[in-house]
């Protein structure tokens, strides 16, 4: 069995994969229903976190950070500072946000067109 160290990070990269590749599919121009989507989905994965000092660490930051949803752009840069915060608490690299969306591009943009959230 891995350590809890290690299991704890493989879900933490689990965790930020999804979450960034979501943001990063975020629509250009959200409607006012994704937009409640997304934030309801962001509220909601801070409080189920299964990390307990996660969650509340995380949750404590968007407070100070409130999410970002006027754009895909905007979610993104967002996701990827909220991170950040998180990689300078844990010590961990500052990672550099200029390139996000290509970052985290999950080959599903031939969906655009018929995109239904
Ligand atoms: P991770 O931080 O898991 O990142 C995975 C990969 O994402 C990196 O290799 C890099 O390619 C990329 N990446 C790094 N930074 C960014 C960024 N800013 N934007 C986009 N991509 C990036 N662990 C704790 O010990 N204490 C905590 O309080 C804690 N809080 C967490 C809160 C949340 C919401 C989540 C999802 C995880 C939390 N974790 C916490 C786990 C922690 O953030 C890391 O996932 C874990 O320590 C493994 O780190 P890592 O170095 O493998 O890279």
């Amino acid at each position: 069995k891995m350590g809890n160290a290690t299991l704890r990070k493989e879900l933490g990269n689990a965790s930020w994969k999804l979450f960034h590749t979501i943001l990063a599919r975020y629509p250009d121009e959200p409607t006012d229903a994704q937009k409640s989507h997304l934030r309801t989905y962001i509220y909601t994965f801070a409080q189920v976190y299964p990390c307990g000092d996660c969650a509340r660490h995380f949750i404590k930051l968007l407070k100070k950070f409130p999410p970002q949803l006027n754009s895909r752009k905007n979610a993104a840069v967002w996701g990827c500072d909220v991170h950040n915060q998180v990689n300078e608490k844990l010590h961990h690299p500052i990672y550099d946000c200029s390139n996000i969306l290509e970052d985290y591009d999950c080959g599903c943009g031939v969906d655009e067109e018929s995109e239904d959230y």
